[in-house]
């Protein structure tokens, strides 16, 4: 069924070096003589394994020498200086995650349609991706020199899936033996060499959740605040995911672990000064109750695990619609929405990808009056009262369009998962000027969705152009809209 094997993490041989992939035509780069496919493997005599490396052995640095690889097989070492702080104008390859060795009760590639994008078959565990983007990893696959790596060249903060602090059910959780689920000794070594961590419980009925969420949540804020906080998100079963040791996560069952949690968040903030373990987003809307409030959630410490993420759009949502009541003030409007998102801490290197060029060129400076936004069906009814708010007061005309997830099924009711198919089953509803979907459905490097249609297929199929924005684009356009 899977496209990839379980391959521990060790396995997985490459060529040595970071391959460049552009260079900015007026860059010191260029100025050098550097090109897209050289390979540099070495920088200032020593080794380079990946991007990660080549960062860490050219920050702060004014003296280089570059060992580089050359497509035809030449190898040539460029000597030079550069300002204090000066780029280099070069992009690299992306890293090629390494893959876990578990095997997850609840895991996403058993959830997958045969017929899914590869990618999504990737079993990443990854303490670079973690750092870079904020990706989950066990642990669990960790090697001796990737610790080391994290300790040496300061990883941090690192986001790690505990799911349980009892180690049976961890264990059970990961598909492992408890011997390889115990992963207490390397959480020591890294909070004892100042790696902060971010936590995450996938949180499953019946397995992990009631007492055993308890110790949990309890034993990871004994080590607070190296452990900076913890995210509860809901496991999400597809209708290919028919593992009977799982069990759907129902209305009764987040009203049940809200009222749990929200205890030990009371007690958390009295003692920590922090709330330190936020519920997902999810399991207020499955509750059926309100998100919490802004200052619940701090800095938003879990907000790429799409943790306040509601709440933060509400914010600016509200930002959005004073600027848009206020004659003359519109510009505004679309500097206090994206003012209120620079000051959402994130991750130092996260960033949300920008679309694949063959989506920017598509839909860049596309301006309207009235459009149909798509959006999960989980989403669809805040996002729509906030929209007739909108349009009330800006005098546009957007709808909000709630696409059931047909692809994957089951509970999948969120926007991030939505396919080419899914949108084309709403079709009928459209009305306005464009359709506006979210970014995220897009791969980030190449122009496809998750079922594997091209986004060029999709937008041929509408009548009118199809913008993909992230939830600060879509405020911009509505923004620039009522302009
Ligand atoms: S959920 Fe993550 S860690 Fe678990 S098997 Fe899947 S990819 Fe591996």
């Amino acid at each position: 069924m899977y496209e990839f094997a379980v391959t521990p993490a060790v396995t997985q041989l490459r060529r040595p070096g970071v391959i460049i992939t552009g260079v900015e035509p007026d860059g010191l780069a260029a100025e050098l003589g550097l090109c897209p496919d050289d390979r540099i493997v070495k920088v200032n005599g020593r080794q380079v394994r990946d991007y990660l490396d080549f960062r860490f052995q050219t920050a702060g640095e004014t003296e280089l020498t570059f060992r580089v690889k050359k497509p035809d097989g030449e190898t040539i070492d460029i000597e030079f200086d550069r300002d204090e702080g000066e780029d280099l104008g070069l992009d690299f390859e992306q890293i090629v995650p390494r893959q876990c060795a578990n095997e997850c009760l609840f895991c996403f590639c058993k959830g997958n349609p045969a017929d899914a994008r590869p990618s999504l078959f990737v079993r990443d565990e990854d303490i670079r991706l973690s750092f870079l983007y904020g990706n989950y990893t066990t642990l669990t696959s960790v090697t001796d020199d990737e610790m080391k790596r994290i300790v040496e060249q300061r990883l941090t903060p690192q986001y790690v899936s505990v799911h349980a602090t009892d180690l049976a059910t961890r264990a059970r959780l990961l598909g492992v033996s408890e011997e390889r689920a115990d992963i207490s000794l390397k959480l020591k070594h890294l909070l004892d060499n100042d790696i902060e961590i971010h936590a995450q419980v996938v949180l499953c009925p019946g397995i992990n959740d009631g007492p055993v969420l308890e110790k949990t949540l309890t034993d990871l804020s004994s080590l607070h605040p190296k452990v900076i906080s913890t995210a509860i998100v809901p496991v999400a079963l597809t209708r290919y995911n028919n593992d009977e040791r799982l069990t759907h996560v129902t209305p009764e069952f987040c009203r049940s672990t809200i009222k749990q949690v929200e205890k030990m968040q009371k007690n958390f903030r009295r003692d920590l000064g922090t709330t330190f373990a936020f519920l997902g987003d999810e399991i207020y809307l499955k509750a059926g109750l309100d998100v919490p409030g802004r200052r619940h959630y701090g800095n938003y410490p879990q907000i790429e695990d799409g943790v306040g993420m509601i709440r933060s759009f509400l914010n600016a949502f509200e930002n959005l619609l004073a600027g848009v009541a206020r004659e003359g003030q519109k510009r505004e409007a679309i500097g206090l929405a994206r003012q209120y998102f620079r000051n959402v801490r994130t991750h130092p290197d996260a960033r949300v990808p920008e679309p694949p060029a063959g989506v920017i060129s598509a839909t860049r400076r596309i301006k309207s009056r009235s459009g149909s936004i798509l959006t999960g069906e989980m989403f669809a009814p805040i996002l729509s009262e906030q929209i007739g708010r909108y349009n009330e007061a800006a005098r546009r005309n957007y709808k909000v369009v709630a696409v059931p997830n047909t692809y994957f099924g089951g509970d999948v009711a969120v926007a991030g998962l939505l396919t080419g198919q899914d949108y084309l089953g709403v079709m009928d509803e459209i009305e306005g000027e464009v359709v506006i979907i979210p970014q995220h459905t897009i791969k980030s490097d190449e122009p496809i969705l998750l079922d594997g249609m091209s986004f060029e297929e999709l937008r041929s199929k509408f009548p009118v152009p199809v913008v993909p924005l992230d939830t600060q684009g879509l405020i911009d356009h509505l923004a620039a809209s009522a302009a």
